[in-house]
């Protein structure tokens, strides 16, 4: 799926590795975010310490792993990369930390979905560096302190909800990604497009900054199907503008960048549950999608452009997703 926000596999990490900007005035946008993390940055190099902990929250695709990298790169510092999923037991995530190098950065993505023991070894391992290793079990079971290497947690979460307050309490600092608006979305097609060797007019990136959902990785990967696209069609590096049309349209993203999932909600929101309110599950079941996927992918910028409220009673669809969809709103007679 070409506007999935998640990395696909081994050749799209690799691209997206080679379009990842390098350092804080590289990257696009996110204003507030940059110049916290400067500042957090810049006093941990005054006092010669490792930065704070720091928790970056919101939507797949927006520079996450992006940020931890860059983090490290300013402090000069060895980044580790690990995710929740791969930290099943409080065994590994001790093997973890205890190899740890002095200041290391160790960024964890999807943090929410690591072990609740590895949750509770991480308190402690945020605050003291240090950990307790249990040996040996039952009555004969002693626990074992071991010093750690300072180190800067960076943790990614999708979800910062589902963080348990302790853990969310011992970060220093909480990082809410926002989508991007057009203009910095055509920045990043615009730096994109000149890593990639493409060339493109700025009728171009305006169509394909409106198209990418506010998510820089989704923009990232459009500009690779029209390259493709102008490549097949016109044989060149230069799209057209009609290339850039006809590629999207191939790859099912409407006109206002709403990719197939997003439009299979809003339909089953609109015509199916009348406009709601309908539960998440119920409206996860009818799409044929996990309720996570909805809740953190779809839901999020559906909301963001003022298609969908959150109510306490479920989910409601606005007037604009009937208009989107293209059914008449219940209210329209009243107007
Ligand atoms: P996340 O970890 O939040 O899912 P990533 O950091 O992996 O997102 O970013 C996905 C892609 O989008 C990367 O290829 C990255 O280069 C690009 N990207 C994300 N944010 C920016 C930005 N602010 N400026 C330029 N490119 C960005």
């Amino acid at each position: 799926d070409v506007t999935a926000p998640e990395p696909l596999d081994e050749v799209e990490l690799a691209v997206e590795g080679a379009l990842r900007p390098g350092t804080l005035a590289e990257f696009v946008g996110q204003h507030k975010v940059r110049g916290q993390l400067q500042l957090l940055l810049d006093a941990a190099r005054i006092q010669q310490r490792p930065a704070d902990h720091i928790l970056l929250a919101g939507p797949p695709g927006l520079g996450k792993t992006t940020l931890a990298m860059i983090v490290a790169q300013e402090s000069e510092r060895p980044l580790r990369l690990s995710s929740g999923p791969a930290i099943q037991h409080a065994g590994d995530l001790a093997a973890l930390l205890s190899s740890l190098t002095p200041g290391e950065v160790l960024f964890i993505d999807e943090i929410h979905r690591m072990a609740r023991s590895a949750e509770e070894m991480l308190y402690l391992a945020m605050e003291d560096f240090r950990i307790d290793i249990m040996v040996g079990k039952g009555a004969g079971a002693t626990s074992i302190p071991l010093d750690l290497a300072p180190f800067t947690l960076v943790g990614a979460t999708t979800r910062s909800g589902m963080l348990p307050n302790p853990l969310r309490d011992r970060f220093g600092f909480t990082a809410h990604l926002e989508y991007y608006e057009p203009d910095e979305l055509e920045r990043v097609v615009e730096r994109s497009a000149s890593v990639l060797g493409v060339r493109l007019g700025e009728a171009q990136r305006v169509e394909i900054a409106r198209r990418s959902r506010g998510t820089p990785r989704i923009a990232n990967r459009l500009l690779r199907r029209v390259r493709d696209y102008a490549l097949v069609h016109s044989g060149g590096t230069q799209p057209a503008l009609a290339d850039v049309q006809a590629a999207l349209d191939l790859y099912d993203v409407d006109a206002i960048g709403l990719d197939r999932l997003d439009r299979a909600v809003l339909d089953a929101l609109v015509r199916r549950f009348r406009g709601g309110p309908v539960g998440l599950s119920t409206l996860a079941v009818t799409v044929g999608e996990e309720p996570d996927t909805v809740e953190s992918v779809v839901e999020p910028y559906l909301v963001r452009i003022g298609f969908m409220g959150r109510t306490p009673r479920g989910r409601i669809a606005t007037p604009e997703a009937y208009a989107h969809v293209g059914v008449a709103h219940p209210d329209g007679a009243l107007n």
